[in-house]
């Protein structure tokens, strides 16, 4: 049984970019007769706003998207929101820890920032780590953690992942892609990639589909689903849509968030209609339900080209 998921961070609206990717991934799961999983990842607290929780479970429900599990259905591998699962992270590090593939790092943000600018980094993380904290010997280790709680690092071994990708095809990492990543940071928060990957594998996630600026993200994730003998889901990363100025679509461009358009009496068809055709999925930008598109999706459809969003589309999309 196929089972897929949509997992929006709650740290601001449902926009055009987020429901591009809700949609095809219910449809991928739809599609194939399988469960769909809706699941909150508010495990950044700082970033995580609770009233947009609520927004987006009006957007899904606008939208016509309807989850099998998640908020409001429960399910057997509940609770499906992140701030209510962190023993489970606790307990995957735990299991790492025993498989010696953890270590504390001490450095600051400033010393990873002074070796930013090397070729290779995760766009949004500025320069892989290098690697500092990862020998240091009992003593210096005691040193250190008198004067700084650690984060605590994954060791990635000298390792390349390819991935199949369902929409990009075959990818490739460099070996130790990124560098050891921070599984727990230093003010006690589990990172993304570890809450993700306890929580698609717990959940029996089969088929992930999700923005391609995850698709860095992907060995890393892979990297634990190893070191922790579980079996990693199939990944389909699917292009954004970009603004004007080049960026991916996000609060600051603006009317774009769901619930805007829906103050303003557009119907979700209308957008259901014209996400699935910058998508590729049908040829003109006509109103659709999404259970329309069900009969013969096929990843391979998916356009590999991120869309931009103009003015005037904007425009277009507001005219009910
Ligand atoms: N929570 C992530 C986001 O909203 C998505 C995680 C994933 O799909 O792996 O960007």
């Amino acid at each position: 049984m196929l089972r897929g998921r949509f997992a929006p961070t709650p740290s601001g609206a449902m926009h055009l970019g987020n429901a591009k990717i809700a949609l095809l991934s219910w449809l991928q799961v739809r599609s194939a007769g399988g469960v769909f999983v809706l699941r909150i990842e508010d495990i950044d607290v700082q970033r995580s706003r609770p009233h947009l929780i609520q927004s987006i479970i009006d957007d899904m429900k606008w939208l016509g998207l309807d989850w099998d599990e998640g908020p409001g259905k429960g399910g057997p591998y509940g609770p499906y929101t992140q701030s209510e699962r962190l023993e489970r992270y606790e307990d995957a590090l735990q299991k790492l820890q025993q498989k010696g593939r953890l270590y504390p790092c001490y450095c600051s943000r400033a010393e990873l920032l002074s070796v930013a600018g090397a070729p290779h980094g995760l766009a949004s993380e500025g320069a892989p780590y290098p690697g500092t904290c990862r020998a240091l010997t009992q003593e210096e280790r005691a040193v250190r953690e008198r004067r700084k709680k650690p984060a605590i690092r994954f060791a990635l071994k000298d390792e390349q992942y390819t991935v199949q990708d369902g929409i990009a095809g075959p990818h490739s990492f460099p070996k130790g892609s990124g560098g050891d990543f921070i599984v727990k940071r230093a003010d006690g928060m589990y990172s993304y990639q570890l809450a993700v990957t306890i929580d698609d594998a717990a959940m029996r996630i089969t088929h992930v589909l999700r923005g391609d600026d995850l698709l860095d993200s992907t060995p890393r994730q892979l990297a634990l689903y190893e070191a922790l003998n579980l079996a990693p889901p199939r990944f389909a990363h699917a292009p954004l849509i970009m603004g004007e100025d080049g960026h991916r679509l996000a609060k600051r461009h603006g009317d774009l968030s769901l619930s805007f358009l829906r103050s303003t009496g557009v119907q979700p068809q209308k957008v259901i209609g014209w996400l699935a055709f910058i998508s590729g999925l049908t040829d003109r930008p006509e109103p659709l339900q999404p259970s329309d598109l069900t009969s013969g999706f096929e990843l391979h459809s998916i356009s590999k080209t991120p869309f931009t969003l103009t003015q005037q589309m904007n425009r277009e999309l507001l005219e009910s």
